[in-house]
Protein backbone atom coordinates (compact mmCIF):
# COMPACT_ATOMS: atom_id res chain seq x y z
CA UNK A 1 0.00 0.00 0.00
CA UNK A 2 3.31 2.25 1.07
CA UNK A 3 5.09 2.14 -2.47
CA UNK A 4 2.20 3.06 -5.14
CA UNK A 5 0.85 5.70 -3.20
CA UNK A 6 5.15 7.26 -3.36
CA UNK A 7 5.21 6.01 -7.02
CA UNK A 8 1.60 8.64 -7.38
CA UNK A 9 3.20 11.20 -5.69
CA UNK A 10 6.28 10.80 -8.19
CA UNK A 11 3.92 11.56 -10.93
CA UNK A 12 2.13 14.22 -9.62
CA UNK A 13 5.28 15.67 -9.18
CA UNK A 14 6.39 15.24 -12.32
CA UNK A 15 3.52 16.31 -13.96
CA UNK A 16 3.66 19.44 -12.05
CA UNK A 17 6.49 21.00 -13.20
CA UNK A 18 6.77 19.39 -16.59
CA UNK A 19 5.23 21.12 -19.42
CA UNK A 20 0.92 20.34 -19.91
CA UNK A 21 0.19 17.83 -22.81
CA UNK A 22 -3.71 19.49 -23.48
CA UNK A 23 -3.56 22.87 -25.20
CA UNK A 24 -5.95 26.28 -24.43
CA UNK A 25 -8.46 25.48 -26.80
CA UNK A 26 -9.44 28.35 -28.48
CA UNK A 27 -5.86 30.51 -26.92
CA UNK A 28 -3.45 28.87 -28.18
CA UNK A 29 -0.58 30.78 -29.45
CA UNK A 30 -0.17 28.06 -32.40
CA UNK A 31 -3.01 26.18 -33.68
CA UNK A 32 -2.84 22.47 -33.42
CA UNK A 33 -1.68 21.00 -36.56
CA UNK A 34 -3.08 17.36 -37.35
CA UNK A 35 -1.51 14.47 -39.08
CA UNK A 36 -2.04 14.43 -42.58
CA UNK A 37 -3.98 11.37 -42.75
CA UNK A 38 -6.58 13.50 -40.18
CA UNK A 39 -10.16 13.22 -41.47
CA UNK A 40 -11.71 16.48 -40.74
CA UNK A 41 -14.71 19.09 -42.48
CA UNK A 42 -15.47 17.36 -46.16
CA UNK A 43 -14.95 20.85 -48.46
CA UNK A 44 -15.72 20.71 -51.89
CA UNK A 45 -14.05 21.88 -55.08
CA UNK A 46 -15.91 24.19 -56.80
CA UNK A 47 -13.06 23.58 -59.99
CA UNK A 48 -13.52 19.96 -59.72
CA UNK A 49 -17.25 19.47 -59.18
CA UNK A 50 -19.78 18.39 -61.58
CA UNK A 51 -22.56 18.58 -59.55
CA UNK A 52 -23.72 14.82 -60.56
CA UNK A 53 -24.57 14.49 -56.82
CA UNK A 54 -23.27 11.10 -56.13
CA UNK A 55 -21.92 11.91 -53.18
CA UNK A 56 -25.13 12.66 -51.53
CA UNK A 57 -26.12 9.49 -52.22
CA UNK A 58 -23.61 7.54 -50.70
CA UNK A 59 -23.37 9.88 -47.36
CA UNK A 60 -24.57 7.08 -45.24
CA UNK A 61 -25.33 9.49 -42.69
CA UNK A 62 -27.24 12.25 -45.32
CA UNK A 63 -25.01 15.16 -44.60
CA UNK A 64 -24.81 16.20 -48.19
CA UNK A 65 -28.20 17.98 -49.47
CA UNK A 66 -29.32 18.65 -53.23
CA UNK A 67 -31.62 21.76 -53.71
CA UNK A 68 -32.65 22.00 -57.20
CA UNK A 69 -34.30 24.98 -58.58
CA UNK A 70 -36.06 24.62 -62.14
CA UNK A 71 -37.11 28.69 -62.42
CA UNK A 72 -33.24 29.73 -61.15
CA UNK A 73 -31.69 26.49 -63.41
CA UNK A 74 -29.92 26.03 -60.22
CA UNK A 75 -28.79 23.73 -58.27
CA UNK A 76 -26.79 23.82 -54.56
CA UNK A 77 -24.81 21.18 -53.24
CA UNK A 78 -24.73 21.56 -49.07
CA UNK A 79 -22.87 19.87 -46.75
CA UNK A 80 -24.40 20.09 -43.23
CA UNK A 81 -21.11 19.79 -40.87
CA UNK A 82 -23.52 18.82 -37.64
CA UNK A 83 -24.63 15.58 -39.65
CA UNK A 84 -21.20 14.64 -40.83
CA UNK A 85 -19.72 11.70 -39.49
CA UNK A 86 -16.36 12.07 -41.40
CA UNK A 87 -16.27 8.89 -43.00
CA UNK A 88 -14.99 9.90 -46.06
CA UNK A 89 -17.91 7.98 -48.49
CA UNK A 90 -17.96 10.98 -49.95
CA UNK A 91 -14.35 11.74 -51.27
CA UNK A 92 -13.86 8.21 -52.27
CA UNK A 93 -16.80 7.92 -54.74
CA UNK A 94 -16.28 11.03 -56.35
CA UNK A 95 -16.98 10.92 -60.20
CA UNK A 96 -14.31 13.22 -60.66
CA UNK A 97 -12.06 11.78 -58.08
CA UNK A 98 -11.42 15.66 -56.44
CA UNK A 99 -14.72 17.22 -56.23
CA UNK A 100 -15.15 16.78 -52.70
CA UNK A 101 -11.91 16.09 -49.93
CA UNK A 102 -11.77 15.76 -46.50
CA UNK A 103 -10.04 18.46 -44.90
CA UNK A 104 -7.52 18.96 -41.79
CA UNK A 105 -10.09 21.36 -40.61
CA UNK A 106 -11.36 19.92 -37.27
CA UNK A 107 -12.65 23.12 -35.50
CA UNK A 108 -16.39 22.04 -35.61
CA UNK A 109 -18.16 24.57 -32.85
CA UNK A 110 -20.28 27.16 -33.84
CA UNK A 111 -22.52 29.90 -32.55
CA UNK A 112 -25.89 28.98 -32.40
CA UNK A 113 -27.09 32.09 -34.15
CA UNK A 114 -24.71 31.61 -37.28
CA UNK A 115 -26.13 28.26 -38.94
CA UNK A 116 -24.18 29.41 -42.41
CA UNK A 117 -21.07 28.78 -40.53
CA UNK A 118 -22.13 24.81 -39.46
CA UNK A 119 -22.48 24.15 -43.47
CA UNK A 120 -20.85 24.49 -46.72
CA UNK A 121 -22.36 24.68 -50.22
CA UNK A 122 -21.63 25.26 -53.93
CA UNK A 123 -23.87 26.06 -56.90
CA UNK A 124 -24.31 24.84 -60.47
CA UNK A 125 -26.13 25.82 -63.39
CA UNK A 126 -28.85 23.10 -64.25
CA UNK A 127 -29.68 22.19 -67.37
CA UNK A 128 -33.67 22.05 -67.83
CA UNK A 129 -35.23 20.30 -70.45
CA UNK A 130 -37.13 22.98 -73.06
CA UNK A 131 -39.98 21.00 -73.47
CA UNK A 132 -41.68 19.82 -70.24
CA UNK A 133 -39.00 21.46 -67.85
CA UNK A 134 -37.68 18.43 -66.17
CA UNK A 135 -34.23 18.69 -65.15
CA UNK A 136 -31.40 16.68 -67.65
CA UNK A 137 -28.18 17.81 -65.26
CA UNK A 138 -25.83 20.26 -64.18
CA UNK A 139 -24.00 21.85 -67.30
CA UNK A 140 -20.75 21.17 -65.27
CA UNK A 141 -21.46 17.38 -65.60
CA UNK A 142 -22.34 17.27 -69.23
CA UNK A 143 -19.14 19.12 -69.56
CA UNK A 144 -17.15 16.64 -67.69
CA UNK A 145 -18.97 13.34 -69.63
CA UNK A 146 -17.74 15.04 -73.02
CA UNK A 147 -14.16 15.46 -72.11
CA UNK A 148 -13.95 11.58 -71.11
CA UNK A 149 -15.99 10.54 -74.42
CA UNK A 150 -14.14 12.49 -76.74
CA UNK A 151 -15.23 12.22 -80.39
CA UNK A 152 -18.03 9.78 -79.23
CA UNK A 153 -19.75 12.47 -77.55
CA UNK A 154 -21.03 13.38 -81.15
CA UNK A 155 -23.43 10.14 -80.80
CA UNK A 156 -25.77 12.00 -77.90
CA UNK A 157 -28.41 15.05 -79.50
CA UNK A 158 -27.97 16.47 -75.54
CA UNK A 159 -23.74 16.00 -75.48
CA UNK A 160 -24.18 17.90 -79.23
CA UNK A 161 -26.12 20.65 -78.22
CA UNK A 162 -24.49 21.65 -75.06
CA UNK A 163 -20.86 20.99 -77.20
CA UNK A 164 -21.85 23.89 -79.99
CA UNK A 165 -21.92 26.44 -77.23
CA UNK A 166 -18.35 26.09 -76.96
CA UNK A 167 -17.84 26.85 -80.50
CA UNK A 168 -20.40 29.71 -80.56
CA UNK A 169 -22.92 31.43 -78.41
CA UNK A 170 -25.76 30.22 -79.99
CA UNK A 171 -29.24 31.32 -79.16
CA UNK A 172 -31.75 29.33 -77.68
CA UNK A 173 -34.04 28.10 -80.48
CA UNK A 174 -37.57 28.04 -79.27
CA UNK A 175 -40.31 25.11 -79.62
CA UNK A 176 -42.73 26.27 -82.70
CA UNK A 177 -46.45 25.19 -82.36
CA UNK A 178 -45.47 21.50 -81.52
CA UNK A 179 -42.14 19.07 -81.23
CA UNK A 180 -40.56 18.13 -84.66
CA UNK A 181 -37.89 16.48 -86.11
CA UNK A 182 -35.96 19.97 -86.49
CA UNK A 183 -36.00 19.86 -82.21
CA UNK A 184 -33.72 16.62 -82.14
CA UNK A 185 -30.81 18.29 -81.44
CA UNK A 186 -32.47 20.84 -78.59
CA UNK A 187 -31.66 19.96 -75.56
CA UNK A 188 -34.63 17.62 -74.63
CA UNK A 189 -35.16 14.77 -71.53
CA UNK A 190 -34.70 11.17 -73.02
CA UNK A 191 -39.05 11.16 -72.77
CA UNK A 192 -39.41 14.33 -74.91
CA UNK A 193 -36.68 13.20 -77.04
CA UNK A 194 -38.52 9.66 -78.20
CA UNK A 195 -41.66 11.85 -78.39
CA UNK A 196 -39.97 13.14 -81.34
CA UNK A 197 -39.26 10.01 -82.76
CA UNK A 198 -42.56 8.49 -82.21
CA UNK A 199 -44.26 11.56 -84.01
CA UNK A 200 -42.04 11.59 -86.42
CA UNK A 201 -42.58 7.75 -87.67
CA UNK A 202 -46.21 7.97 -87.03
CA UNK A 203 -47.07 11.40 -87.07
S1 LIG B 1 -17.65 12.35 -44.72
FE1 LIG B 1 -19.25 10.76 -44.70
S2 LIG B 1 -20.89 11.65 -43.48
FE2 LIG B 1 -19.54 13.36 -44.03
S3 LIG B 1 -20.44 14.19 -45.88
FE3 LIG B 1 -18.90 12.68 -46.54
S4 LIG B 1 -20.06 10.77 -46.80
FE4 LIG B 1 -21.34 12.16 -45.60
S1 LIG C 1 -18.54 15.71 -58.66
FE1 LIG C 1 -17.99 14.72 -56.73
S2 LIG C 1 -18.34 16.28 -55.19
FE2 LIG C 1 -19.38 16.98 -57.00
S3 LIG C 1 -21.51 16.24 -56.79
FE3 LIG C 1 -20.37 14.67 -57.95
S4 LIG C 1 -19.65 13.22 -56.39
FE4 LIG C 1 -20.24 15.12 -55.32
Amino acid sequence: MFLPKLRELKEALTSFFSKPYTSKYPFTKEPYEPIKEFKGKPKFDEENCVGCGTCAQVCPAEAIEIIDSVEKKLRILKINYSHCIYCGQCEEHCITEKGIKLSNDYITAVFSSDKDADTMQIDKELLICQNCGSIIGCADHLDWIIDRLGPKAYGNPNLIAHLQKRFADIPESKIKDKLRREDYYKLFCPKCRHQIVIKDVFG
